[in-house]
């Protein structure tokens, strides 16, 4: 690409892409946001029901390292290459250092961070072609977190997977950045999915708890599904062709904003 190619483009006619966790939330909408723009995409996915329409579903648990080398193996044979990976598949956990025992923080580590591990290693041979066939289409973004940099209350295992989660990329964006394979993240703040949904509704008054949630946001409002996507989207297109090794928040101000009190 040079100084007078024009405007890099979102377009990603003839690309093709895999989402992790790509069955609901923050993956689906990025699956289908990839899918409108153009791209083939296949979904993996431990319950894949949720896949977007027009979207390979593949059943796969990121925990099992047989099981996503399958599952890559197939997606990259129906949609004859892999150009975009998304490694979005993701759990929550609540608790201080002390509520957590040992198996719970193996079992969060395994899928947030080892899962992201074991879908690269299945992929970056395809990922590889790509760069050699069409120069600046090969990506990977992960799905972290704001809670990979900021102090939260009651997340120390979720948060210590997710500062994995940044490390990860970066060391990756370093490793690969000389075969034209880039490595960025994407840090949500808190985003209206089903999972925060799911969390809601274990409160006792679940609109009351959403209510005081959106006032808590300096925007007054939760991060949706779609403007994350928006995000994923932006880092895994030639738009973002000389980007790797960034994290961009996707938080409506969380982290960067100093508010004064009202
Ligand atoms: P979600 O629960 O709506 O979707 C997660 C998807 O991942 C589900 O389809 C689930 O089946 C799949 N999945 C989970 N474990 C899996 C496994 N072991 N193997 C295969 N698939 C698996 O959640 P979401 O809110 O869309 O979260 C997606 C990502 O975004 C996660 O990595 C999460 O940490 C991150 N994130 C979410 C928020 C938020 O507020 N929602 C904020 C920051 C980061």
């Amino acid at each position: 690409m040079t100084s007078t190619d024009p405007a890099p483009s979102q377009d990603l006619a003839g690309l093709t892409a895999l989402v992790t966790g790509g069955g609901s939330g923050i993956g689906a909408a990025t699956a289908r946001l990839l899918t409108a723009r153009g791209a083939r995409v296949a979904v993996l996915d431990r319950d894949p029901a949720g896949a977007p329409e027009g979207t390979l579903a593949v059943q796969a648990d990121v925990t099992s390292d047989e099981g996503v080398r399958a599952a890559v193996a197939e997606a990259v044979g129906e949609l004859g290459g892999l150009h975009i990976l998304v490694g979005n598949a993701g759990i929550g956990a609540i608790g201080t250092v002390e509520d957590n025992p040992d198996d719970e923080w193996q079992r969060v580590m395994d899928i947030n961070v080892l899962g992201l591990v074991r879908t690269a290693r299945a992929a970056l041979p395809h990922l590889r072609k790509a760069a050699e066939s069409r120069p600046g289409t090969a990506s990977i973004t992960h799905t972290c977190s704001i809670a990979a940099t900021a102090g939260l209350p009651q997340r120390a295992l979720y948060s210590a997977s997710k500062g994995a989660v940044l490390a990860l990329t970066l060391a990756m964006a370093a490793d690969h950045v000389r075969e034209g394979v880039r490595v960025n993240c994407v840090n949500p703040g808190t985003a209206d999915t089903p999972w925060v949904g799911r969390l809601l509704g274990q409160a006792e008054d679940p609109a009351a708890e959403r209510a005081a949630l959106n006032a808590r946001q300096p925007m007054g409002r939760l991060v949706s599904a779609d403007e994350v996507a928006a995000a994923i989207v932006y880092l895994a297109s030639p738009a973002a062709a000389s980007v790797t090794g960034a994290s961009l928040a996707v938080d409506g101000g969380m982290q960067g904003l100093r508010l004064r009190p009202a």
